[in-house]
């Protein structure tokens, strides 16, 4: 499990860990992806997070090409 220490420290304010459950609250999409903001249902802590547009299925769609030929 946890190495044991004897260090009398004060325990910080911290919940019983637990495997956060994310609901997602709201999203935004932006011109560098999608902003999504999330909160725990069990303890209430939140996180954004952002899910980049470069990272999905655009990834596919783009590659390096030379420039166009123009005549
Ligand atoms: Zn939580």
């Amino acid at each position: 499990m946890t190495a044991s220490r004897t260090a009398s420290a004060p325990a910080p304010a911290r919940p019983h860990r637990h495997e956060h459950g994310w609901i997602t609250e709201s999203r935004h999409p932006t011109s560098e992806g999608v902003i999504v903001y999330v909160r725990c249902a069990e303890c209430g802590i939140r996180r954004v997070d952002l899910i980049p547009l470069c990272g999905l299925s655009q990834a596919a769609a783009s590659r390096p090409a030379p420039s166009p030929p123009t005549a």
